[in-house]
């Protein structure tokens, strides 16, 4: 993944897609014009989620990585030179002697660059290559109303609102910096359940 420096700007291969997507995000807001372009070859494309398939996507493929970014440059132009220099300097860098296992975290890493890829790495070198541009999306702020553990919506003196309970989206507190996928519906699953349960109570005590 590059930026419009043309560099690399994380570790693609921390971890598995559910526990880096929403962190990347704003990491791809930080860059420069705040896009991103994710390149494959013909080695990893089979593993593309479907969403990499819906029309809407701003994908472009090249028989060669100079081709390719000439035509990334008609959507959001990367510096080309560095793009190529980036391209070269992690191919050499991918730890080939390590086998690629999509399904575990491998240890197939890169030496020698910075940052490092620390799993998946595979050199970008089967055409045709592909490249897609991406940004950041808001699934949530990360904040939201506190809450005690009856479900019921603390005041800034963290006494509760008689009659005010809460669940879902709009609590805070439990997400910082990150969040791991799936997590927004089991949160508001069982905070729900609380919350109903605490407030069903609350008006049979009536
Ligand atoms: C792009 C995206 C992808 C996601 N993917 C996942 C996923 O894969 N797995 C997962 O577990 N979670 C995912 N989430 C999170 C999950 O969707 C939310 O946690 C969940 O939908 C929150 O449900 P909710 O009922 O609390 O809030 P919401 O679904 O936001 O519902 C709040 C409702 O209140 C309405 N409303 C707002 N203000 C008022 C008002 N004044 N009067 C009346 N109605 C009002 C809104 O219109 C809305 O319908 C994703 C979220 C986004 C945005």
């Amino acid at each position: 993944m590059v930026n419009a420096d043309g560099v690399r700007f994380c570790d693609e291969g921390a971890d598995f897609r559910n526990y880096t997507y929403a962190k990347y995000g704003r990491l791809i807001l930080e860059q420069p014009h705040q896009f991103a372009w994710q390149i494959f070859d013909q080695q990893t494309v089979h593993l593309q989620r479907d969403e990499y398939r819906i029309r809407q996507v701003t994908k472009v493929t090249a028989d060669t990585i100079e081709q390719l970014a000439d035509k990334m440059a008609e959507y959001a132009a990367v510096d080309k030179p560095q793009f190529l220099d980036t391209v070269r300097a992690f191919n050499k860098a991918v730890q080939k002697e390590v086998p690629y296992n999509p399904t575990v975290k491998d240890g197939r890493g890169t030496v020698g660059i910075a940052p490092p890829k620390t799993n998946w790495a595979m050199a970008i070198e089967q055409p045709p290559f592909e490249a897609y541009c991406t940004t950041c999306g808001v699934t949530f702020t990360f904040g939201g109303l506190c809450i005690d553990t009856d479900g019921r919506v603390l005041d800034t003196a963290q006494k509760p609102i008689p009659g005010l309970y809460a669940a879902g989206e709009l609590v805070g507190g439990l997400f910082y910096f990150n969040y791991p996928g799936g997590t927004g519906l089991v949160s508001g699953s069982v905070f729900g359940k609380i919350a109903g349960t605490s407030a069903g109570a609350a008006v049979l005590e009536r």
